[in-house]
């Protein structure tokens, strides 16, 4: 079976520090490990309008924005096809044809548009578009025949719904389509990074992020204003660690090399902490204050954001070449999503073109009606 590769975002914001845990830096990797035959990313506007249906510019202007991050942090158009989700129509159709095959009580229980819901204030006012994103996402993912699916955690009811959709489909029309599987970050606080808020998800469209592209002034700034354990008042009292945003980043992004540059004492050359745990005792014991972990942090922080923001300064100054790597990764996108579609609706049974027993039978058919008229 071949490897093939797909994963995207909603260009509902530029990408934050989550996307880059959860599922940018494995694309990244997977990418330049070559090991997959194919592999798609998908910008998905026609998604966004679901939810930003008052608001399309948010969602055109974003676009821009989500492949200035994708090309900055290292996807490589050579390597993996970028493309556009509304210039690609066979997925609409896909999607049609999967709608029969999820009940609206199975939608109601996915626990991430659950939450989704309550954010979003939709609670009286669903629009139905929101409600049936995941099977447009199996939509998506189906077209490709895409088995590798990078993801964070908040994705896995998709994929499961996927899931459950394709075992359907091929148990009522023959074996057609692929079951595809998530692949979840090897670090479990990259699995769903929190916003600096605290609260429970880093999400463009709750605006607790920090952005690829952010400054190194707002980077600073946002840092320094994160949540961390409340009741960590004086210095000298003992902190909590666990579920505090400040050290789950640090689990996210430090190495051992952050410690060995920021902790090494230049006089004596004496480590201060060699790695997250000591860091973490030392909080936990009291004594350590939140300003010094925070500075640890955006030192942390920088050296991760600062080559990504420099590749995008340059590729800022290259905006028609980036829309031309969309839309030539959209043509490329749409033969294959149309292959399949047409072996979905063959399927199905929805292929008269090529169906000559249904032609001839009607043919006979009429033949033997007009024939027993004669008669
Ligand atoms: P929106 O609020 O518009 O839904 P988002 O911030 O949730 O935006 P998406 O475009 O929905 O971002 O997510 C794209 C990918 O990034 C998904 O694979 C998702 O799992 C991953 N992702 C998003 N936020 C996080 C996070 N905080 N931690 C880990 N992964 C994340
Ligand atoms: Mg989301």
């Amino acid at each position: 079976m071949s490897n093939i590769i797909l994963t995207g975002d909603r260009p509902t914001g530029r990408l934050h520090l989550g996307h880059l845990v959860g599922s940018l830096s494995q694309r990244v990797q997977l990418q330049n490990s070559g090991s997959y035959d194919e592999m798609y990313i998908e910008i998905a506007d026609a998604q966004a309008t679901t939810d930003n249906s008052g608001n399309i510019q948010k969602v055109k202007d974003n676009v821009i924005e989500v492949a200035l991050d994708y090309l900055s942090c290292g996807l490589d158009p050579n390597k993996c096809t970028i493309f556009l989700q509304s210039e690609v129509p066979e997925l609409s159709d896909l999607t049609f044809y999967y709608m029969n095959l999820v009940t609206l009580s199975r939608l109601q229980r996915n626990p991430t548009i659950k939450q989704e819901i309550v954010y979003r204030n939709f609670e009286n006012s669903i629009p139905v578009g929101f409600m049936t994103y995941p099977i447009s996402q199996a939509a998506d993912i189906t077209a490709f025949d895409a088995n590798i699916i990078p993801v964070g955690d908040d994705q896995l009811p998709m994929i499961e719904q996927t899931r459950e959709i394709v075992r359907t489909f091929n148990r009522l029309y023959g074996e057609t389509l692929i079951e595809p599987n998530a692949v979840l970050p090897e670090n479990a606080a990259c699995h769903r990074l929190p916003g600096t808020d605290g609260q429970a998800k880093m999400s463009k469209s709750i605006g607790n992020c920090i952005y690829l592209a952010d400054s190194k002034e707002e980077v600073e700034r946002k840092v320094m204003r994160m949540f961390t354990d409340p009741n960590h008042l004086r210095v000298e009292d003992p902190g909590v660690t666990e579920g505090n945003p400040v050290f789950i980043y640090l689990a996210a992004f430090s190495k051992e090399k952050h410690f060995q540059e920021y902790f090494r004492n230049p006089e004596n050359g004496e480590l201060e902490y060699n790695n997250l745990d000591e860091l973490k005792d030392h909080y936990e014991r009291g004594g350590l204050g939140d300003m010094k972990v925070k500075k640890f942090l955006n030192y942390v922080l920088e050296d991760t954001l600062a080559p990504i923001r420099a590749k995008r300064h340059e590729l800022e100054e290259k905006i028609p070449e980036v829309y031309q790597v969309l839309f030539k990764g959209s043509e490329k996108a749409r033969k294959k999503a149309a292959a399949t579609l047409e072996r979905v609706k063959t399927a199905i049974g929805l292929n008269y073109r090529n169906d000559l027993d249904l032609i001839n039978g009607q043919v006979e058919k009429y033949a033997l009606l007009h024939a027993k008229e004669k008669d």
